[in-house]
């Protein structure tokens, strides 16, 4: 199990999470719906260039939306496409992406930069 913490102030922002599956695919059906998340609750994946983790919406207790009402538009859910919408909800860093619309993925992305994962953190000297 691994719990990924805000970079900034060490608050966990992820459930207990293991790496999940290989991602399914990236089509949406037709209708104007949410579609189900990209992973599933308990699991996360790394992107193609290991600079996001995504997670299943649920999975992120420790985030809060972000106070800037253009990052959180969208139609039926979150758009996601105006920079990062989640921050960390002790300190307010921006640590992630939602994407939840009808016509976009449905997942949290979060960014590796801005988290540190507990389970391969050194003990300090
Ligand atoms: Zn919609
Ligand atoms: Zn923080």
């Amino acid at each position: 199990m691994t719990v990924f913490r805000c970079a900034n102030c060490q608050q966990p922002v992820t459930s207990e999470v293991v790496p999940g599956d290989p991602a399914r695919g990236p089509e949406r059906p037709p209708n104007h719906e949410v579609v189900p998340p990209r992973v599933a609750l308990g699991t996360f994946k790394t992107n193609f260039d290991g600079t996001l983790l995504i997670f299943h919406p649920d999975d992120v207790p420790g985030t809060a939306l972000h106070s800037d009402q253009r990052r959180i538009s969208g139609c039926c859910g979150l758009a996601g496409q105006d920079g990062p919408n989640l921050v960390c909800a002790r300190c307010g860093v921006e640590v992630a992406t939602k994407e939840s619309d009808c016509w976009t993925e449905n997942f949290v992305a979060l960014m590796a930069a801005a988290v540190t994962d507990v389970s391969e953190r050194a003990p300090s000297n």
